[in-house]
């Protein structure tokens, strides 16, 4: 993960669409579905302990846990949708969505990532985007692609 600018956090609620193309390698999605694996492994550790209960006694205790540890692994898997999203660092250039001419960015590899979050119906996702600057505008965008 590239973290190379200050943590912009954008709270933003709209459909951004994006690419149905992904970004991520077989390898790569591979290993990500073992990472997701594993916290599916806690959650349910976190849920039934080594004794079966883990302290849960009240149905609302159960229901609580369930839900909090439910909605955390579908954020992760939102999250790691939109990470996988094409759009999340597009190409070598794109165009100015306020002027309409072209961006080139010398090293898309290199391009500044901003953790942008969006409110679900299970809490907040974090996802990253990569910033383009259109120099005519002076403006910091995030290519819809
Ligand atoms: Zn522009």
């Amino acid at each position: 993960m590239r973290w190379r600018q200050s943590f912009a956090m954008v709270i933003f609620t709209i459909d951004q669409g994006g690419s149905a193309m992904s970004r991520i390698t077989p390898r790569e999605l591979l290993k990500r579905r073992e990472e997701f694996q594993e916290e599916a492994g806690r959650a349910f550790d976190q849920m039934l302990g080594s004794d079966g209960h883990n302290g849960l006694v009240t149905f609302a205790q159960r229901e609580d846990r369930a839900c909090d540890l439910g909605d955390a692994l579908t954020r992760r898997l939102l999250e790691d949708h939109l990470e996988a999203d094409e759009s999340a660092d597009p190409g070598a250039c794109c165009d100015c969505p306020i002027c309409g001419g072209p961006v080139p960015c010398e090293e898309p590899e290199e391009a500044e990532l901003e953790k942008r979050e969006v409110q679900t119906r299970r809490g907040k996702a974090q996802f990253e985007r990569a910033a383009r600057r259109c120099s005519r505008c002076r403006r910091i965008f995030f290519p819809p692609r």
